[in-house]
């Protein structure tokens, strides 16, 4: 039988996770979502920006990513018929005394490979892009887009149902208890139960008399344990996105 994976949040990070472990088939996916609707906290409120790029380390894991992600990103809303408005950003020094954060951020957007990058030392130029700018230099970044992520969140949350997925909305999780291998999470109303991620691993330690490998593993991040060790464990959340039967870190 297909393993039962939770996900707590429907925001872009739990649907984007939903998406990917439904669409790879690596489980029958629940994402539970408290609001009556997706996206309706952060993903549904931020600016918007698909950045390019600009300010993470060179070959930091987050400049990798950044850069995957705009490709990808930019892919999926051609290919669902989203948004994707390619705007540019401007990233302005006001005055002399920031020239040199600015040319570190030019050197950092170059390292990371953003794309027809280009420096702007004519305030005339600079005009022409943006009029109401007021400043003595720029980088300017042409690809930097905007898109709708609640619009993004919708679809990949239809890319789910459609891979047999389930997304519950209005069910707000409310309580996590691990018991042996089981992990019952409860939303006012209903209860769900899952299997430990290391439901293998926690027998194994069981029989060798160790009650603390329960709940190491079960859950990731976002839980914090009541009774830390105990067989019968109970939890309490601090989401945004939480998701059970997890890979092992
Ligand atoms: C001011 C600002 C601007 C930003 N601008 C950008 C930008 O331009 N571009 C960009 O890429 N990123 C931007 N970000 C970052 C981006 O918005 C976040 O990284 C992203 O939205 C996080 O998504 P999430 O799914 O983790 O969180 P959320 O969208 O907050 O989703 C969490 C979900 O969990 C649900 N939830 C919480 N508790 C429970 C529970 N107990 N049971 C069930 N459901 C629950 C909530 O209802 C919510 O829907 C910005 C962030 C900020 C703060």
């Amino acid at each position: 039988m297909s393993e039962r994976i939770g996900i707590i949040g429907g925001g872009i990070v739990g649907i984007a996770l939903a998406r990917a472990i439904a669409q790879r088939g690596l489980g029958e996916v629940t994402v539970f979502e408290k609001e009556d609707r997706l996206a309706s906290h952060q993903t549904g409120h931020n600016s918007g920006v698909v950045h390019a790029g600009l300010y993470y380390a060179a070959g930091s894991l987050k400049a990798q990513l950044c850069t995957a992600g705009r490709t990808a990103l930019r892919d999926y809303c051609l290919q669902k018929h989203l948004p994707y408005r390619e705007v540019g950003k401007l990233v302005v020094a006001v005055d002399e005394s920031e020239l040199p954060a600015l040319a570190e951020i030019e050197k950092r957007s170059r390292a990371n490979g953003v794309p027809d990058l280009a420096r702007i030392n004519d305030v005339a130029r600079l005009h022409d892009i943006e009029p109401h700018v007021a400043g003595v230099a720029a980088v300017h970044s042409p690809h930097t887009a905007v898109v709708d992520f609640a619009a993004i969140t919708e679809a990949m949350a239809q890319d789910v149902r459609r891979a047999g997925g389930t997304v519950l909305l209005g069910q707000e999780v409310v309580t996590m208890e691990v018991e042996g291998a089981t992990v019952r999470v409860g939303t006012p109303g209903s209860e769900h139960r899952f299997e430990r991620a290391d439901a293998g691993e926690a027998k194994a330690a069981r029989t060798r008399g160790q009650p603390g490998a329960f709940g190491t593993r079960g859950c990731q991040t976002g839980v914090s344990r009541t009774r830390p060790l105990a067989r019968r464990a109970a939890m309490t959340l601090r989401p945004p996105t939480l998701a059970m039967r997890a890979r092992k870190p």
